[in-house]
């Protein structure tokens, strides 16, 4: 028997190659008139094409760091403010569109982007906000969350406010990802997919959506991977748009909780943090029913599952034991971080400090 459940997403999905050419179309249809482009350097000649094919685009950001600042944001709502601009098209991975969803949500407000930081709360209204992923693993495209950092501090904010009007998925952005970042941002979406699966939010959809992803992505990743082309970039891009729709209603867990601290202590990009714990995880959490994940998805057990994530760690040469990280490791602060969470909440596990000391200490 199916258990009842609830479940909303109101961002417009585009999705196929080649459709950013039709960004024009996207911002008639949200009534946009005059819009703020926020990109990363990277996209710096889309950028100047999209400018020259769409008039309605009145200014550009093209400096957000790869961990977006509340700095990037503020400069975003001053560049809204100076243009009178309406809409947000945010051209890039995790960081542009986060940052983007930020300073949308802030652009017309009385108070600053500061004071939204430090209480976040959106009540008034909000810029419109075209997301456009140029990397398959975020899925901050239909999803209310945006991480923004602001001095130490790393802070997943969730706000239905962040939500975009509109997402245009178009895998041929993707394929001037290198095999690194393809790695790193598939393996993110991969831990969207299996967080999703096995939050205590989980339900008949977002189950749905993780399982087809964690499909995909097995089938997909490596050769995405290896050599990046056209087939396996749109199985990526569609499998972390599935992880997105999952893990925006089921939110993720204990790989996440913990990836917060590895980031800010030893530099890894998110989603290199996340499949540091990832396989030690799994097998933490398991249970009956990620024993039968693992075998629909084509493994003997969960402990084969996990041997199949470090291996995708090992081919991309990513973290894989506490050396990888530097030298001295304050596990006691990875642990502590870690276990006390808001994140931690959504694990079907309640795990202690000192279950995820031992895990890290078991990573040498
Ligand atoms: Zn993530």
């Amino acid at each position: 028997m199916i258990d009842s459940f609830l479940y909303q997403q109101p961002v417009k999905i585009r999705f196929g190659n080649g459709m950013i050419s039709q960004l024009d179309d996207v911002l008639n249809e949200i009534e946009a008139e005059k819009c703020v482009l926020v990109s990363s350097k990277s996209f710096s000649e889309k950028c100047n094409k999209l400018i020259e094919e769409n008039e309605k685009i009145k200014a550009v950001y093209s400096s957000v760091h790869p961990n977006p600042l509340l700095s990037d944001c503020e400069k975003i709502v001053e560049l809204i403010k100076a243009n009178g601009a309406d809409t947000v098209i945010a051209l890039g991975g995790g960081s542009s569109i986060d940052a983007s969803k930020f300073a949308a949500a802030c652009a017309y407000s009385e108070i600053s982007p500061k004071e939204h930081y430090l209480s976040p709360a959106f009540p008034g209204k909000t810029a419109k906000i075209v997301a456009v992923p140029t990397t398959s693993g975020t899925g901050s495209e239909v999803t209310k969350v945006a991480v923004i950092s602001h001095e130490n501090e790393k802070k997943s904010i969730h706000n239905p406010a962040f939500m975009p009007d509109i997402c245009i998925v178009d895998p041929e952005l993707t394929l001037t990802v290198p095999p690194k970042s393809t790695m790193i941002t598939g393996i993110d979406a991969f831990t969207h997919a299996i967080e999703a699966y096995w939050s205590v939010n989980h339900q008949p959809l977002t189950d749905l959506f993780a399982v087809e992803s964690i499909r995909l992505i097995l089938a997909n990743l490596e050769n995405a991977y290896k050599t990046g082309d056209i087939e396996s970039r749109s199985n990526m891009s569609y499998a972390s748009l599935l992880a997105g729709l999952a893990f925006s209603v089921a939110k993720t867990a204990a790989s996440h909780a913990c990836s917060f601290s590895i980031s800010a202590y030893y530099h890894l990009p998110h989603g290199e943090a996340c499949a540091f714990t990832l396989d030690s995880l799994m097998l933490l959490n398991n249970s009956e029913r990620l024993e039968s994940l693992s075998k629909a998805v084509g493994f003997e057990n969960t402990a084969d599952f996990a041997e199949k994530i470090r291996y995708f760690k090992k081919i991309a040469g990513l973290a894989s034991k506490l050396s990888d990280l530097g030298e001295n490791v304050d596990i006691e602060t990875l642990a502590k971080e870690g276990a006390n969470h808001p994140l931690m909440a959504n694990n079907p596990v309640k795990l202690s400090e000192k279950q995820l000391y031992e895990m890290y200490e078991a990573l040498q």
